[in-house]
């Protein structure tokens, strides 16, 4: 069995969005607790660093981070989005939770490469798929795995990147920055309609990109094998170097926001058809990305089967 490195941070857990927001603390309290409770797998608990600017601006421009930044308020909490289901917040901790989940891809990509490591979490929030080049959505503001995949390519000269969107909702932040960006190729499998609207299968990028919307009710069989025909069977064919997963569990049966129907045990298969491609083309590198998932219960149980996928020879 293949060790875990966690990277992860208290500061996370300081980010609020008030009563009553999904997106709230106790989901990485339980993934953190479910984590720890994990007595069969080699598991390492780091502390993520904060990112640096120069850094994140591999994926967006610095005016889009002090946009940000300078929109911080001293106290309660500031919408960033001018739509009327604006539900994404900047509270006054904000700051240091954008940078700790961003910083732990970023350790991430260096205990990957300089570490040898070869499978990697980063629990973190606020998650990142969302966040465009220059727009924060969807709960995020960073694009984390976007990031990680662009310093792997600057800082470690890794040619050709793969990203696997597992979440029930479309990366449509990943999907913008890599669009026209043949070097990375990114598949997400996500119900649809639902937010945010894109990911459709004509949505193809310059062929790198591959899109699986699924309708509401979908379970587990059908997910698994239409995120293996549409998805998995072209990242295999890209052949990555580096296989990173935007991790959401809100494809869960039990998940509030969203009308998939996966079983906890689901995502053990899922993550052991990744790691496969990864042992094939990656030299078995992964890291995994906490994104989505607002049931707690459902985040506890599946967290603990992704592990058991991941930890896989
Ligand atoms: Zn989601």
């Amino acid at each position: 069995m293949k060790k875990i490195i966690v990277y992860t941070h208290q500061d996370c857990l300081l980010k609020d969005n008030g009563p009553n927001h999904p997106e709230k603390k106790e989901r990485l309290q339980v993934i953190l607790k479910s984590i720890q409770d994990i007595s069969c797998i080699d598991i390492e608990i780091k502390k993520a660093p904060l990112a640096v600017v120069d850094d994140i601006c591999l994926a967006h421009p610095v005016t889009h981070i002090h946009n940000i930044f300078s929109l911080i308020p001293n106290f309660g909490l500031v919408g960033v989005e001018k739509e009327s289901y604006a539900d994404t917040f900047l509270c006054s901790n904000s700051k240091n939770a954008i940078l700790r989940s961003c910083g732990a891809g970023i350790a991430a990509a260096n205990s990957l490469i300089i570490d040898n490591e070869k499978r990697v979490f980063c629990a973190v929030r606020p998650p990142g798929h969302h966040a465009e080049t220059v727009r924060a959505n969807g709960f995020c503001f960073v694009n984390n795995v976007a990031v990680a995949a662009k310093y792997l390519q600057k800082k470690h000269k890794i040619k050709k990147i793969g990203i696997i969107d597992f979440d029930v909702h479309h990366g449509n932040g990943t999907q913008e920055i890599f669009c026209q960006d043949k070097t990375v190729a990114y598949g997400s499998i996500h119900e649809h309609p639902l937010f945010p609207g894109t990911g459709l299968q004509k949505e193809v990028g310059t062929g790198n990109i591959f899109n699986a919307p699924i309708e509401a009710g979908t379970d587990g069989k059908d997910f698994i094998r239409i995120l293996e025909n549409r998805i998995l069977d072209n990242i295999d064919k890209f052949k990555p170097e580096i296989i990173l997963i935007s991790a959401g569990f809100d494809a869960h049966k039990r998940d509030p926001l969203a009308n998939i129907n996966l079983e906890s045990e689901n995502y053990n298969q899922i993550t052991k058809m990744i790691i496969e491609i990864a042992n094939t083309h990656s030299q078995g590198r992964v890291i995994s990305f906490l994104e989505g998932g607002y049931d707690l219960l459902a985040l506890s149980k599946s967290i603990k089967e992704h592990f058991l996928g991941l930890s896989e020879n």
